[in-house]
């Protein structure tokens, strides 16, 4: 896991794009099935610029940073390395991702529900904790 969380870190500062890697890594984790995104899974769904977890489309910016679906819809340059956003889309990561269950991204707020994206992702439209 540590390894996971220096490749994740390397990437996001762009120094490499370690993806193959850090895929390989996911994927050994959730061979057993679904389970409670650890930590280190956690920080790597969350997206840099909001810091909510990336529950829709996972974009990415021509050096590969990864953002959320509606940072992507605000912002023309990446947050991180200023360089252009395209029509790049992680799939890879979004396919992981579908095997963790997450918490609610309001649960700073008080909320403890907790499930697999698109069962989150229904949630937080109605989440009474919701700020915004
Ligand atoms: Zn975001
Ligand atoms: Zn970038
Ligand atoms: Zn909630």
């Amino acid at each position: 896991m540590d390894k996971l969380q220096v490749l994740w870190d390397e990437k996001q500062a762009g120094h490499q794009n370690h993806d193959n890697e850090i895929h390989a890594i996911l994927e050994e984790l959730y061979e057993d099935g679904q389970m409670d995104a650890p930590a280190e899974i956690c920080e790597i769904f969350t997206c840099p610029i909001c810091r909510d977890v990336m529950l829709s489309a996972i974009h990415m910016c021509d050096l590969g940073h990864s953002f959320c679906e509606s940072c992507y819809y605000n912002i023309d340059k990446c947050a991180m390395c200023r360089n252009n956003i395209g029509a790049l889309r992680n799939y890879n990561l979004e396919q992981i991702r579908s095997n963790f269950i997450f918490q609610c991204n309001n649960k700073d707020e008080g909320c403890t529900y907790k499930g697999l994206p698109p069962d989150l992702r229904r949630h937080e439209k109605q989440c009474s904790y919701a700020t915004s």
